[in-house]
Order: C-alpha cells, then sequence, then structure tokens
C-alpha cells in the first residue's frame, strides 16, 4: 500500500502563532434519506415533529463541506454526496440536483477544486466521499479522476481499513474501488490517534469515535478564539445533538452516546462550534447545557445558518 504515515506531535499545536483561520460551509449536493433510519429507535409520531418527511418518509439532508482557510492554505473537510450515482441509485437516496454541487459551489466561493491543498475526510461512506469522484455523466464519458488532484487526501487509518475491509452490515456505504483509487493516487495520508501528519497546517488536530463506523475522523479547527469540530455523523445535525439520540445507520449505538458526552464535555464548558454535514437549515452552533428537570440537557444555541469566511 503506497500511503504516508507521517510522524510528529500535537505538541505543535501549542506553539501556533496567531493567524487568520476562516472557515466556509460550501453544500454538495443533498440527499433524501428515509427518516426512520434517520433517527434509529426514535418512533415516527415523535421524529416527524422535528423534521417533516416527504410522502415516502423520507427527509432532506445536505451534504455540506467545510472549507478552511489558514493564511491562504485551503483544507476541504468532507465532499459530500457528490453527483456520481448512475440514474437509479441517485433517485433511491434522493439525489435530485443533476450537477456536481460542490464544484459548482466552491467555484461560486472563488475556489478552483485545484487550489485545495488537503482534503480531509472524517470516513469513507458514500455521503462523504462520494464527491471525490466526477459526476455520472463524466464518468459515463470515461473521466474517472479523483477530483481535487492537486490535493492529499487525509483520512483516518481505522477508518480506511474499515472501508477497504466492510461488514457486511455497512458494505452497501462504501464506494467500490474508491480505495484503491486513493492508493492510486500516491497522495493518501492515513492519520491514526498518536499521530499529527507534520504536512498538515497547525491549527489542525482530530478526535476519533467508534460508534458511527470504527474510525470516523473529526477534524478540529483550532481558532485565534474559538475552536470548530465537524461532528460528520457523530453529530449529523442538530436534532441529533440530543445525547440519548442514534441513527439505524449507527454500528454501536451505545457508543456514540458514550462519544457524544466525551465531545461535550469539551464543546459546552470551551464553547466549541459544531459543524454539521447533514444539516438541511443550519451550519454550525454551539451547543449548551440546559437544565431539564432533574438533569442537564444539550441543546443548540448560536445556530449559524450560513458560513461564510466565517473567522474563528
Ligand atoms: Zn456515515
Amino acid at each position: 500500500m503506497r500511503s504516508i504515515f507521517a510522524s510528529g506531535s500535537l505538541v505543535s499545536l501549542l506553539q501556533v502563532q496567531s493567524m487568520s483561520v476562516t472557515v466556509t460551509s460550501i453544500e454538495g449536493n443533498r440527499q433524501w434519506l428515509d427518516g426512520g433510519s434517520m433517527f434509529g429507535n426514535v418512533p415516527r409520531p415523535v421524529w416527524e415533529k422535528w423534521i417533516a418527511p416527504d410522502a415516502l418518509g423520507r427527509i432532506e439532508l445536505a451534504c455540506r463541506a467545510m472549507l478552511v482557510n489558514i493564511g491562504g492554505r485551503l483544507v476541504l473537510c468532507e465532499t459530500g454526496i457528490g453527483n456520481f450515482f448512475d440514474p437509479a441509485m441517485a433517485d433511491r437516496y434522493g439525489v435530485r440536483e443533476k450537477d456536481h454541487r460542490l464544484l459548482a459551489n466552491l467555484a461560486g466561493a472563488g475556489v478552483s477544486p485545484d487550489d485545495i491543498e488537503f482534503v480531509i475526510l472524517s470516513h469513507l461512506h458514500f455521503d462523504h466521499a462520494g464527491g471525490l469522484l466526477p459526476s455520472f455523466a463524466d464518468i459515463q464519458s470515461g473521466n474517472k479522476e479523483l477530483l481535487f488532484r492537486n490535493a492529499r487526501y487525509v483520512t483516518g487509518k481505522a477508518g480506511f481499513e474499515r472501508a477497504c475491509h466492510p461488514h457486511a452490515r455497512d458494505r452497501a456505504s462504501f464506494i467500490p474501488g474508491l480505495t484503491s483509487q486513493l492508493v492510486a493516487s500516491g497522495r493518501l495520508i492515513l492519520v491514526d490517534s498518536d499521530t499529527h501528519p507534520d504536512v498538515l497546517p497547525e491549527f489542525l488536530s482530530f478526535r476519533f469515535t467508534d460508534g458511527h463506523t470504527p474510525g470516523q475522523m473529526h477534524t478540529v479547527v483550532h481558532g485565534d478564539s474559538d475552536k470548530m469540530v465537524f461532528a460528520g455523523d457523530l453529530v449529523p445535525g442538530r436534532a441529533w445533538v440530543h445525547v440519548p439520540l442514534s441513527m439505524g445507520y449507527d454500528r454501536f449505538p451505545e457508543l456514540v452516546i458514550n462519544e457524544k458526552e466525551d465531545l461535550y464535555r469539551k464543546a459546552v464548558p470551551e464553547r466549541w462550534w459544531v459543524f454539521y454535514t447533514h444539516d438541511a437549515q443550519c451550519a454550525a452552533s454551539r451547543v449548551e447545557a440546559v437544565q431539564d428537570g432533574s438533569r442537564a440537557k444539550i441543546k443548540p444555541c448560536d445556530e449559524q445558518a450560513r458560513l461564510a469566511s466565517f473567522v474563528i
């Protein structure tokens, strides 16, 4: 396997100098997924009050990427679902927009895919990594090259191994052949929990979770005044901030709950921003503990519908 295992230390984060760090939300193609699957063991009469389903019981989900500009260096966290599905699969997963929205929205922000230095993938499920691929029409005409041709692709080592050897339970969530393409690019960086690749900009660190899928990697951006975490599928949107909630797609729901509590132990007192990849209306919020009877309940606050050059 051709990959780079870079060494280094998180200690470098303690030595960073002040520099402008901005975050911009870049939406990719949206998808419509079964609301019951998204809300695990929550009965429909309850979840449909949170997010209204369509006639087929599906709810609208964004696939939002987090563009981080660190002193002019561009890091793209996630690529969304893209538009690589054939028409039948696009219909199954409710991918309705016909173009590659991530590329269009990057262009709208004045960014070419060739400008991106690092593409960081939380995990390789198709609705997070599919945007690496050209659109279905381009693939049909013979263009199968991964997009972002100047970028290093960064993902967690354990998550990558899971994608190489998926369990039957989640095999359908991975894109056949993608791991081979990433390796063949010669630009793949695999990160484990003990290392921070020296090639990556300071201001970035990672948290790892295993409940949604083994080895999910969450980027934490350390700004001058604030931190922002890419919550990925640990907390896909505001509705899932509530600690007891998990998705039907989660491999280990109880672990998801524990891992959300771990995150909130930092994010609540330190007032981190939480970036939501799948929330249809909100790019990010902070989270706070609100007394609910005899116990504290975690809720979103300071909601940001859109982020554009948001300085942290
Ligand atoms: Zn996932």
